[in-house]
This record gives C-alpha cells, sequence and structure tokens, in this order.
C-alpha cells in the first residue's frame, strides 16, 4: 500500500471504506490473435499479490472484497447499497481503461472521484510540454525532462484504515508470503520491496548496473523490478527516490543513473500511449507505415514454441514459455528475428509475448515491438539486430543456450 495518494486522499474523507478488486475474467478469453490476454504466470503472480495485500490489510483490520463481475455494472449496485460517496483508484491510461473509467465516472455523475497516476514518475501537468507535442522518438524528449521535472514524491503507506461496513465480506486468501526475496518472481508489494531492497543495499548490485544489464542469465544481472512495477505493486517513484537516497549514501555513477534513464524509458512509453492511443496497436502503428501483413501459422508456431532452429532465439522462447520472463536484450533478439529474419507480421508477437510475459505492460511491450517494427519511436525507422553478431557477443561461451536447448 505504498505510495497510494488516491487511498490516502480516500480515507481521509469517508467513514466506512470498502476495498474492491475486479478480476478481469475477460482477459482469459482468447483474443484476435488467439491468445488469452493474461497466461499462467501473470495469473499466478497477480494471485500471489492479492494474498499478501489481503495479508497487509488485514493487520490494519480491513480486507479486500473480490468481485469477478463487471465494474460498469457492480461499483452502482454498491454505490447504491452503501450510499458511497467517493470513490478512489489508480489512473492506467491504456485505450479500455481510459473508456471504462470515462464511462464509470459519467455514470456515478454524483460521486467524489480520487483518481491518482501511480503508475507514472512525473505528473503530466508539470511536463513542459501539452501531450500533443510529447516527441516521437525518447532523446529529444528525454532531454526536455531531465533537470526540468521532478518526479512526484511517493507517499507512505496509511497507517490505519477507516472500517468497512458491517457485512461486506472479504475474499478469503490465506496469507503466503512473508515478504522475503526468493530469487524469483513472488507477487505482492512486500516481496517486490524485499527485491528492491536486494538489488540496492543488500548486493548493491545497483553500483554495477549499466555494465551488467545487458546479461542473459542469472538474477542479479538487472534489477527484475519489472513484474512488480507493471502489475501496480511497486512505485516507479519509489524506485526513483530509493535512486536519489542510494547516491547519497552508497554511491553516485553510472550505473544508478541508468537505472533511472530505463524507468525514464517507460515513462515515455506511457506518454506514447496517451499520446497516439490505439494507433499503438495498429498494423502501421503512429507512423502509419506501410506493415508488413505477412503470417505464417506454422513459422509463427515454431517461434513460440523456440523451434525455429535459430539458437538464440529459440533458448529465449523457451526461457519465457518457463518462466515469463526474458531480458531485455533476449526480448530484442527474438521479437527482431520474428520481425525482420522470419518476416511476420509483428503485433502476433507482441500478442505471444502480452500473454507470456509476468512482467506484461501494455505500453512497453507495444511500444517496444512497434519500435522494432517501424512503426513506432525509432528515429533510425527501424531495427534489426545481427543475430549471429549478438550471439558471439552476448553468448560467448553459449551457456545461455546450452541451458536452454539441452
Ligand atoms: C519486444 C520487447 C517487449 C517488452 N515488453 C515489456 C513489457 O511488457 N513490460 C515491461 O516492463 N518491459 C518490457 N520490455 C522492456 C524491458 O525488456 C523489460 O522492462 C526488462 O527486461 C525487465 O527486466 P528488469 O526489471 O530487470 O529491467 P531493468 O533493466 O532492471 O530496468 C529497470 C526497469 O526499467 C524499465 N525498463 C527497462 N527497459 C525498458 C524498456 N526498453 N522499455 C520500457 N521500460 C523499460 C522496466 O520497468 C524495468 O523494470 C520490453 C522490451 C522489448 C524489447
Amino acid at each position: 500500500m505504498d505510495d497510494m495518494p488516491s487511498l490516502i486522499k480516500l480515507n481521509s474523507v469517508v467513514d466506512r471504506l470498502i476495498l474492491v478488486y475486479f478480476d478481469n475474467m475477460s482477459a482469459l478469453t482468447p483474443n484476435a490473435f488467439g491468445w488469452p490476454a493474461v497466461g499462467e504466470h501473470r495469473q499466478q503472480f497477480i494471485r500471489q499479490g492479492l494474498d499478501d495485500l489481503q495479508a497487509q490489510l488485514s493487520a490494519l483490520k480491513q480486507h479486500l472484497v473480490i468481485s469477478d463481475g463487471e465494474p460498469e455494472t457492480i461499483l452502482p449496485a454498491l454505490c447504491a447499497k452503501y450510499e458511497v460517496t467517493d470513490i478512489g483508484m489508480t489512473c492506467l491510461d491504456g485505450v479500455y481503461e481510459t473508456r471504462q473509467r470515462e464511462q464509470l465516472i459519467q455514470n456515478l455523475g454524483h460521486i467524489n472521484w480520487h483518481i491518482d497516476t501511480k503508475e507514472t514518475l512525473f505528473d503530466e501537468h508539470s511536463l513542459p510540454m501539452a501531450l500533443a507535442d510529447v516527441d516521437n522518438t525518447f532523446t529529444p524528449w528525454r532531454k526536455k525532462i531531465e533537470g526540468n521535472v521532478d518526479v512526484i514524491t511517493p507517499t507512505a503507506p496509511p497507517a490505519h484504515l477507516k472500517p468497512s461496513p458491517e457485512h461486506i465480506h472479504a475474499a478469503a486468501l490465506p496469507d503466503t508470503s512473508d515478504g522475503s526475496i526468493a530469487k524469483t518472481w513472488y507477487g505482492g508489494e512486500r516481496s517486490g520491496l524485499a527485491q528492491l531492497d536486494y538489488y540496492f543495499e543488500e548486493t548493491e548490485n545497483l553500483s554495477h548496473y549499466k555494465e551488467t544489464r545487458n546479461g542473459l542469465m542469472g538474477w542479479d544481472f538487472s534489477s527484475k523490478l519489472s513484474a512488480w512495477l507493471a502489475a501496480g505493486m511497486l512505485s516507479p517513484r519509489r524506485v526513483a527516490y530509493r535512486i536519489k537516497n542510494y547516491e547519497q549514501h552508497v554511491v553516485k555513477n553510472d550505473s544508478t543513473y541508468w537505472l533511472y534513464f530505463e524507468l525514464l524509458w517507460r515513462e515515455f512509453f506511457r506518454l506514447q500511449l496517451k499520446k497516439h492511443g490505439h494507433l499503438l496497436f495498429a498494423a502501421g502503428g503512429y507512423k502509419k507505415h506501410k506493415p508488413n501483413n505477412n503470417f505464417e501459422s506454422d513459422i509463427y508456431q515454431a517461434w513460440c514454441a523456440g523451434k525455429t532452429g535459430c539458437d538464440i532465439v529459440d533458448a529465449g522462447m523457451r526461457q519465457l514459455n518457463a518462466t515469463g520472463f526474458l531480458s531485455n536484450r533476449a526480448r530484442q533478439l527474438c521479437a527482431s528475428f520474428f520481425i525482420h529474419e522470419l518476416n511476420q507480421h509483428w503485433r502476433y508477437g507482441a500478442a505471444y509475448f502480452e500473454y507470456m510475459l509476468i512482467d506484461y505492460d501494455v505500453a512497453s511491450n507495444w511500444g517496444n515491438w512497434l519500435y522494432l517494427a517501424g512503426g513506432g519511436s525509432d528515429p533510425r525507422g527501424q531495427r534489426k539486430f545481427d543475430i549471429q553478431a549478438q550471439t558471439e557477443r552476448y553468448d560467448p561461451d553459449r551457456a545461455y543456450i546450452t541451458h536452454w536447448l539441452r
């Protein structure tokens, strides 16, 4: 419950508090590309996160109500039954999410809404440009931001919460995590904060991030914070503040800067999504370039299964299938190979990543895929990697390939 300004605000203005989580069941039916939006790895991570939240709430004598209904029907019913005056939520600027939020606000016009942007580093109104003028490429935007815009100060978790109305039942979830770090992805805010402690002060791995971040194998070469960040279990503002703190008390160097730089990429893609909306998902992207619409089912299936015959790509896809995670370097190679060597339409690849990734994030996934395909924010037009040269550089002893293809 770290850095949740809308919860703090809500808690200060109401007498009774109902905490509701909507389980998005429609994400489990296959989409136009043949995959449900949420695969097994992410489902499990979210379930663990809910357990963790329930345990934290229980310590504050509160509980989460889990609903598998649609917010459009359940929220008005709850409002009527409990005479609700205020609603708080965190805002995500996806196309569907925005449409749904606007519809809810319109339907529940008598409610006071408290909406925060826990997902972002900056308040959009503090940017030195209007949304429509946000640059379409990263570097010019970053140069206008750095030194000019402050990261929003994260809020502390609430020490007390108002009680819920009587007769509203908690979803029965056991406390399965103690918040310790297991060098693997375990859902929940406490595990996310433990990984932050681990990567920062405990191991001081952060001090070497810039040199190690292109690694393929192991836990320590990058922060591994993405799954918690993507699920809203960790605030990017908290990470940015912890980087600042580390720079004051441990060391300030190129590596500490570079982790912040990567958070800026995350922020940039969120702004691209907000600016371009559905064009981020269009075949030709927001550059409206002529897309390659080629799609061959057997080639696609082979790529998904890690059976293309290209060793490093197959290793990556098998790691993705087994764990839900891929390093940034392996994502670039698997995606570039799919688009530029297998010559397939990029959105099929992006949809498979959406299904499989434990850290799936709508703006970062589709923004990075579009960048590689040439319809997005790459100033050079499109990005094709030399797979052979990359293999020799990043997996010189073939340890990664051997591990996943054995
Ligand atoms: C084709 C493709 C698809 C991707 N899909 C996703 C996705 O769905 N979700 C996701 O979080 N990241 C995505 N990324 C970005 C990046 O690969 C992952 O964020 C990173 O590998 C996660 O590992 P980490 O937390 O150890 O990252 P670190 O290297 O430790 O970086 C720290 C944080 O910075 C952010 N970040 C780093 N690189 C990027 C980037 N290129 N774009 C946006 N944010 C970045 C992430 O939040 C990450 O957790 C994608 C990249 C590519 C090339």
